[in-house]
């Protein structure tokens, strides 16, 4: 067919019509090697980690450098919305399908509940150039892949729905990076990872059958090709989505029930990283899975330090993507998958689907912040109440997220005979270890702007609010007088009257929540055992470890020098997040966050 020429096309980069995938051939990588594998990812594969380690050709397979016999490698074509842009035609610019595998016999039922196609797409990331690379070059570093390999991996053993990294490899291969902190071109090993997942297909896949964009005259490449968006469509629906394709002959009810399914695995996906401290970094339309998994890890970060405000993506300056902006972000994101189903997905349908998002979304965190509370017997209207108050006063008192959380568990029931008052200050004492002393506060609360530019901001936007509107971002602006604030406030008080604030707070809070503790015994015949089952399921729920970014940094410095073995070991705490088990313990500062790792490390 003959189509419109898209006016927003690269000189150069050529759109590919009519087709969701091209064929490629994977570049490779010179003396492959394995950095560490997921002895547990590659198992889904029937692969075993001993016999993949101890084969010489397992590194150039799994990373694409030999090509496995019946092997037709392929990347994907699709589009994106971009930081609420549309984007027109991205793709896989550096991964590369290598083909499906069967599920061998002998998984967990619970594995084909979760992926019913009972087979795994794997794909190699950092592979080289596809025609989707656009000007970069198709390959990936150390650093890059070792933060997706572990992520994956913490994501899974977290139980957030996720894709998985089997291998990272590395190679006498390189390419130049430019590093943003240092300023000067880098030579950098080429590494890949091997991902897998029961589909890769995203959002944006959906995107390429977009006609014109009204705001940046970019279209899909294949719009005038609808009916692949059918086939697509059929596909995703019948082979990951069965019993909705078996339980709806009608095909637009169908279409309505796929989508709102869709809906329920995105809220239930972001209420679990809301309550694990995670933020995605880049939740543009070509990084929501359709199946709704963790899919692209770049700048991700855990949170230390709760801040709502947290912005992991350097360059997300209006912190779109920031923590607290990722269920209304994909809230959006659903907006445009329904926009790039319609009129397969009649828009009025899906509207009403969208509507249902918020309480969805809601009540997947509540379920999930009550067993981080130990909230399990029964349901208070002022739970949600409780819950803020305690996010509220992390943020006051600089509180480790996870940490704060993992201690909860410590708190015990009302009993009688208590002492109230010493119980009381005793969990204070407890939380206060998980607060920020004053220099960290101060450190954490510095405006991140050039104080220059921040006054020259300040005197136009006093001087003429509208033009001020126009030309700077009021939400970045915002943010820093919030800090500047902040910072004034903490400047004029002293190490202890801080202490005694965070001191009060915490015993406020304290209070409060032993009262709803209270409730939790309320006809409960063996006290003991309640609190016993308390403790296990919020000591199964809150981690004692998550991917702290300076755990990644460390085991990534000693991997760029030759020693793979920080990797491995961060693997292995991190397979079993919950666990207390000594033996497993990270170095007590990298707990970050508590005054007994402060002494540590000072
Ligand atoms: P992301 O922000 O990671 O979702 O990537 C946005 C787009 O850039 C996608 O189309 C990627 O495939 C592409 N891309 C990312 N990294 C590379 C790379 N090293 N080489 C080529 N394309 C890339
Ligand atoms: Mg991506
Ligand atoms: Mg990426």
């Amino acid at each position: 067919k003959k189509l419109p020429v898209d006016p927003s096309e690269e000189p150069g980069v050529r759109q590919v019509r009519g087709a969701c995938f091209s064929r490629v051939k994977p570049q490779p990588l010179t003396n492959p090697r394995f950095v560490a594998v997921s002895g547990d990812a590659l198992a889904l594969l029937g692969l075993r980690a001993e016999q993949v380690q101890s084969d010489p050709l397992a590194p150039g397979y799994l990373s694409g450098s030999r090509v496995m016999p019946g092997s037709e490698p392929a990347a994907h074509c699709y589009c994106g919305h971009q930081f609420g842009q549309f984007a027109g035609q991205l793709g896989d610019g550096a991964a590369c399908y290598l083909g499906e595998v069967r599920a061998p016999p002998g998984q967990d039922p619970e594995m084909l509940r979760e992926n019913p196609s009972g087979r795994w797409e794997i794909q190699v990331k950092g592979a080289g150039l596809t025609p989707y690379s656009r000007q970069a070059d198709g390959r990936k570093v150390l650093r890059s892949s070792i933060r997706e390999f572990l992520c994956s991996e913490a994501m899974f053993f977290l139980g957030v729905p996720t894709t998985r990294a089997g291998s990272v490899v590395t190679s006498d291969s390189r390419v130049v990076r430019d590093v943003f902190y240092s300023g000067h071109p880098r030579h950098e090993k080429c590494s890949v990872v091997l991902r897998i997942a029961p589909t890769f297909l995203r959002f944006g896949s959906f995107e390429i059958f977009k006609p014109a964009d009204e705001f940046t005259g970019r279209q899909g490449p294949s719009y005038g090709h609808e009916e692949i968006r059918g086939q697509m469509l059929d596909y995703v629906i019948e082979t990951f989505y069965p019993e909705i394709q078996q339980n709806h002959g009608d095909r637009v009810e169908r279409n309505v029930a796929f989508f709102r399914e869709v809906m329920r695995r995105t809220a239930r996906l972001v209420a679990q990283w809301q309550c694990v401290g995670f933020c995605h970094g880049v939740l543009n339309t070509d990084n929501m899975s359709i199946l709704g998994l963790t899919l692209d890890y770049g700048p991700f970060g855990f949170m230390d330090r709760f801040d709502p405000n947290f912005i992991c993506n350097a360059s997300d300056n209006s912190g779109r993507y920031s923590y607290q902006a990722q269920p209304a972000v994909c809230r959006w994101n659903l907006v445009k998958l329904a926009e790039a189903l319609a009129p397969e997905l009649p828009p009025d349908r899906a509207g009403a689907v969208v509507d249902e998002y918020l309480d969805a979304f809601n009540s997947f965190y509540l379920e999930n912040m009550r067993k981080k509370l130990g909230l399990l017997k029964r349901e208070e209207p002022e739970d949600g109440t409780l819950i803020t108050e305690l996010l509220q006063t992390m943020h006051d008192t600089g509180a480790d997220f996870t940490n704060t959380f993992r201690c909860l568990s410590r708190i015990p029931c009302p009993a009688e005979g208590d002492a109230e008052e010493e119980v009381v200050r005793a969990a204070t004492d407890l939380l206060l270890e998980q607060c920020s002393s004053l220099e960290e506060l101060k450190e954490a609360n510095k405006p991140t702007m050039d104080p220059r530019e921040l006054a020259m901001l300040l005197s136009m936007a006093q001087s003429n609010p509208a033009l001020f509107q126009m030309i700077s971002d009021r939400s970045t602006v915002a943010r820093q007088l919030e800090r500047l604030g902040r910072l004034k406030e903490l400047t004029e008080s002293s190490r202890e009257q801080l202490r005694s604030k965070q001191a009060e707070e915490w015993t406020r809070w304290v209070g409060r929540y032993r009262k709803r503790l209270a409730l939790e015994l309320e006809g409960q015949s063996d006290e003991r055992a309640a609190e016993a089952e308390r403790a296990r399921v919020m000591d199964g729920t809150n981690p004692r470890v998550v991917l702290r970014n300076y755990i990644a940094q460390n085991a990534i410095e000693a991997a760029e020098k030759g020693d793979f073995s920080e990797v491995q070991r961060v693997l292995q705490v991190l397979e079993k997040p919950f666990s207390s088990q000594p033996g497993l313990e990270l170095p007590a500062w990298v707990h970050g966050g508590g005054a007994a790792a402060r002494a540590e490390r000072e």
